[in-house]
């Protein structure tokens, strides 16, 4: 049986291409009979079967690899395959004594923290419900709205099924007109987002600022900051308390569209973090020996690999790594170009199936260098080590990781992503357990834009679209993205476009608060002129609010376009 189990080096490694393969899922409800013995996911056992196995939806080999972008030219394929036959011998097998247990009977791996996804799972249900009801609610008011007591009655199914009272306002005239429930839909989604901000401030329901922990594990391994840019995609809002289990108030989170981050601003707050360092000693003195961690997460579908990739890449899962990577590497050589005495960062490229959460990881070498053809799978990871105890299991994660990553892999960041592919281990089993295997909503269903700088709060997939600018013209780009994924979401149903423009300041620098107030205007005003069409028809709506990130107290409403007497009048 242990042989069975043995994995191979090539087992984890894209052997042409980071591509969408995947182990099938099958639930072991389903997939297992009480003779107990199958593995719901097959494991290679043979040399030819090390390669990744063919998810039912995807793509031939010839297609992928018609998609696929060439080598990266530092490394050849020759060389990379001498390199790994020649590591193949060393590679980890499990020995035949290794304790086991007896797999559990739910199918979940025993490192999974199962309170954590009791947890997260109450959470989720619990945003998305709040959001999900709006429509139904409104429907039903809709229908009453020529009774006699109308408002009465609006108001009473809105606080049993949102918890709020609508504005009186809004109700007033129907009896004479037409209810306006497209205004009347964007006040119910704005006050939801309120509702769920002042709750996340106030209450910590995700446990993301508890952060000590996190801290002390990252330095050990030699980093004093996690900069993580997600693709702006909703799909991966949840990235760090859901996928990669981190404490959000510990992470630096700057999504992008297409993970294409902006390198001068990261260059900036990398002198910010670095000069706090100096200065103050935080989070450590600047002559600890440790760096600055910069991460991109790119995404890509198993299911639906040609349709449901990353937007802003075509939907080419290797363009998008690719664009992630260069991106990286710019943002390294700005680093050491601009600054002397061996100034340099660390750099960790993640790649996201965003349909079942698995993630892989792109382990670099002592110099950096990241191979694209080469990655650590967390599914697979997982269907190898599900069997084991915890001990053997955390052990195991922590020998695949080794086993599949450069040999002069740093050890500091061999810990680090032994310990996020453990995170990830939670996650999968959260898909799984929670929503079948992979998500239902494959392609975007998110409930507002959020356009500006912050956002904390959002940690939830496929709640909000981002688009992370100060002014219209930078982000014009993510904002044409977010009109066209709202256009089919919410226009063609007649529903207008909610945007949250946001603007984080720090309460401490003397005139801050009012200059993000006045950003927000004035990227209202631009907003509402570069979507005249949809604001002229009542298919755009903005709420405007403020954030004093010192004070880690909530949002202040500062504006909003169902107040003003015509769009964008402020
Ligand atoms: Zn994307």
């Amino acid at each position: 049986m242990s042989s069975q189990r043995r994995p191979t080096r090539a087992s984890l490694i894209w052997a042409s291409a980071p591509a969408t393969a995947a182990p099938p899922y099958r639930p072991r409800s389903r997939g297992e009979s009480g003779s107990g013995a199958p593995a719901a996911t097959p494991e290679p056992v043979t040399a030819e079967s090390a390669k990744p196995t063919p998810a039912t939806t995807e793509p031939s080999t010839q297609a992928r690899g018609q998609r696929m972008r060439p080598r990266p030219p530092s490394r050849t394929a020759g060389a990379d395959a001498a390199k790994r036959s020649a590591r193949q011998p060393k590679r980890a097998v499990v020995p035949a004594a290794e304790p086991r247990q007896a797999r559990d009977p739910s199918g979940q791996h025993p490192l999974t923290d199962r309170d954590g996804n009791a947890r997260l799972q109450r959470y989720e249900e619990r945003i998305k419900t709040a959001f999900d009801r709006i429509v139904p609610v409104l429907k039903r008011i809709s229908a009453l709205q020529h009774a006699s007591d109308f408002e009465r009655q609006a108001q009473s199914i809105a606080r049993d099924a949102l918890g709020f009272d609508l504005p009186e306002h809004m109700l007033a005239d129907a009896w004479v007109t037409q209810l306006d429930l497209r205004r009347l839909f964007a006040w119910c989604v704005f006050e939801t987002y309120r509702r769920m901000t002042d709750d996340f401030f106030a209450n910590d329901p995700l446990g993301g600022h508890e952060i000590r922990d996190f801290d002390r594990f990252l330095q050990d391994c030699g980093f004093h900051q996690l900069d993580v840019t997600p693709c702006a995609d909703g799909r991966l809002a949840h990235a760090i308390s859901y996928v990669l289990r981190l404490p959000c108030g510990a992470v630096r989170r700057k999504p992008y569209a297409g993970g294409l981050f902006d390198v001068e601003n990261t260059v900036s707050k990398w002198g910010e973090v670095e000069l706090g360092r100096f200065r103050e000693g935080i989070p450590n003195t600047a002559d600890a020996p440790t760096r600055y961690l910069k991460s991109v997460i790119y995404h890509y579908s198993s299911v639906d690999p040609h349709h449901q990739g990353c937007a802003a890449h075509g939907s080419d899962d290797a363009a998008a790594a690719q664009g992630a990577l260069d991106r990286l590497l710019a943002f390294r050589q700005s680093v050491e170009n601009g600054f002397c005495c061996g100034a340099s960062v660390a750099l960790l490229l993640i790649g996201l199936d965003t349909d079942t959460d698995a993630i892989r990881v792109h382990v670099p070498d002592g110099e950096g260098h990241m191979d694209l053809t080469q990655s650590v799978d967390a599914l697979k990871v997982h269907a190898i080590t599900r069997d084991l105890e915890p001990t053997a299991a955390r052990a195991r994660v922590a020998e695949l990781v080794k086993a599949h990553a450069p040999a002069s892999a740093d050890p500091g960041m061999l810990r680090l992503v032994a310990r996020l592919i453990e995170n990830n281990l939670s996650q999968i089993d959260y898909v799984r357990q929670v929503h079948g295997g992979h998500y239902a909503d494959v392609g975007h269903a998110e409930h507002f834009m959020g356009v500006g700088i912050g956002f904390e709060e959002i940690q939830l997939r496929n709640l909000t679209y981002f688009a992370y600018l100060y002014t219209v013209e930078e982000g014009a780009a993510d904002l044409d993205v977010g009109r066209k994924i709202f256009s089919g979401l919410n226009v063609s149903r007649g529903l207008p476009i909610p945007i949250v423009i946001r603007f984080d300041y720090h309460g401490g620098v003397p005139g801050a608060r009012e200059r993000a107030v006045t950003r927000c205007r004035r990227l209202d005003a631009a907003l509402a002129g570069r979507f005249a069409d949809l604001a002229d028809r009542g298919l755009l709506h903005r709420l405007l609010v403020v954030r004093d990130s010192d004070a880690g107290a909530g949002i202040e409403v500062v504006g909003c376009s169902l107040t003003a007497p015509t769009a964008g009048g402020h």
